[in-house]
């Protein structure tokens, strides 16, 4: 048993004390020197509902050499998330078609005796004989292959959705339904979009949106791009896609998410279609507020993704954007790769950076210290909001007091006597924690990260799913 005295709670001011009864033993992991059992007081700690991520890479089939869903799973329990949707750019991708023998990827999913990747997904824990210590979704192709020729067949997927079958489905299918639909790493193609909107809205679900499209260029074009000799990509690239789906949400009524939004124009065109009450969403990424074009000359290609980081005024735009309310949460866009891979030059590495370990100190470094936004609003965006849009039910940390205990001087929230104790998610942060950066003891297989050696403000320190602790730094 853990008990944190004096804790806050975030959106309530409340001071209480939280009793963790269990740890989950099968997937609890720590920190050097972490408790998890006995009496800690927890003045200035803040107890929250648990992060959640609709945007994560974790390359589990088929290049799981960058990261596999045990190493992913564990660095989001380590970034304070308790539940991630797992993008389709997988190897084969998750597009609900049989997998075929000599396919790349292929031997993990029919070696583990599944014959999608799906099926594979759904039963990870069963088919490793492992426990994965977060909650996680996951998201199929929009088209065949991920190749952009034609629509995925919604007749191979359809059963994995929740409210589908579900009395014929095992408790880890039930646990890890298809929740969205996307070809995140590529903008859905022209001559497929309406058949993947139709597709979309037959199913019920949200289309994810990778709203960047360009044939040639690896950075940002501008001064930058021209001082490293490399060709830039428009900053229009994006608005094309963001501006074709806004006008495709307007004709059709289904909910666009746009990911990993860069740009002022981007952000102009989502926040008029806002006001016009369009069913568009967006996110960013820490990466787009916290740097931009200029940090290529010092992190090099750790610092190259796509969207690429866009000038000095795009960033201050997404930090504007954030903190009018046009974005409505943050994603990480966590994209493990080799630093050899990292290290093949501008144009021939791979695009992205690890994101779940630091994304909430990055987030507060520079949003909360910078007087943009406050704690309470960082936490909206980090877990109430993607909770939301992820089809959740965030855990109201104030609604368990008030069920479970009455009238006490200090309250207690004892999360052995609430009474759904499953979907009780929950953080615990050290808002406060002033730390620095060190890749090399994240949980990720991957190290590709620009934050290595960043001064950060603000902590996860333990992580609660199903009111059990999986995992803890709290010394
Ligand atoms: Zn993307
Ligand atoms: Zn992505």
């Amino acid at each position: 048993m853990l008990t944190l005295r004096n804790i806050t709670v975030w959106d309530t001011g409340e001071t209480i004390d939280l009793v963790i009864p269990d740890a989950d033993a099968a997937r609890l992991f720590t920190e050097d020197g972490a408790v998890t059992d006995g009496e800690f007081d927890a003045t200035g700690l803040t107890i929250a509902p648990g992060f959640e991520d609709p945007h994560v890479h974790f390359r589990d089939p088929g290049q799981t050499y960058k990261e596999s869903m045990l190493s992913g799973c564990r660095a989001s329990a380590s970034g304070g998330y308790t539940n991630v949707l797992i993008m389709p750019n997988t190897v084969p991708a998750m597009d609900g078609e049989a997998v075929e023998a000599g396919q790349p990827g292929a031997d993990e999913v029919l070696g583990a005796g599944y014959g999608t990747v799906i099926d594979y997904l759904q039963h990870y824990e069963r088919a490793h004989g492992t426990a994965l210590p977060v909650r996680y979704d996951l998201c199929v192709c929009a088209s065949k292959g991920r190749a952009g020729a034609e629509a995925s067949d919604p007749s191979k997927w359809l059963r994995y959705l929740p409210n589908h079958g579900d009395t014929g489905k095992d408790e880890y299918q039930l646990a890890h339904p298809v929740t969205a639909v996307s070809d995140d790493g590529s903008a859905v193609t022209e001559g497929i979009l309406d058949d993947v909107l139709r597709n979309v809205k037959d199913s019920g679900l949200y289309l994810i949106e990778h709203c960047e499209h360009h044939d040639t260029g690896a950075v940002n074009d501008g001064p930058v791009a021209r001082e490293l000799g490399v060709p830039g990509i428009p900053e229009d690239t994006e608005l094309r896609i963001v501006a074709r789906d806004i006008a495709k949400a307007r004709d059709t009524g289904v909910h666009v998410h746009f990911q990993h939004v860069s740009t002022a124009i981007s952000f102009d065109a989502i926040r008029q279609a806002k006001a016009e009450g369009l069913p568009v969403t967006c996110e960013t990424a820490p990466h787009y507020l916290a740097l931009c074009d200029e940090d290529l000359l010092r992190y090099g290609t750790l610092a190259k993704m796509n969207p690429p980081l866009r000038s000095a005024a795009d960033r201050q735009a997404t930090i504007a954007a954030i903190a009018d309310g046009t974005v409505d949460l943050l994603a990480t866009d966590h994209a493990p790769h080799t630093l050899e891979e990292k290290k093949l030059g501008f144009l021939e590495a791979p695009n992205g950076i690890i994101g779940l370990e630091c994304a909430y100190a990055v987030c507060h470094k520079v949003l909360v210290d910078g007087g943009y936004i406050t704690d309470r609003r960082l936490i909206e965006l980090m877990s109430v909001a993607p909770s939301r849009l992820m089809g959740h039910r965030p855990t109201d940390v104030a609604a368990l007091l008030n069920t479970s205990s009455k009238c006490a001087l200090r309250r207690v929230l004892d999360l052995g006597a609430v009474e759904h104790p499953d979907g009780v998610d929950l953080v615990v942060l050290d808002t406060r924690a002033d730390w620095t950066v060190d890749p090399e003891r994240f949980h990720s297989k991957a190290r590709n990260t620009p934050f290595g050696g960043w001064r950060v403000t603000g902590r996860p320190l333990a992580t609660i799913i199903g009111s059990k602790l999986v995992f803890s730094r709290i010394r």
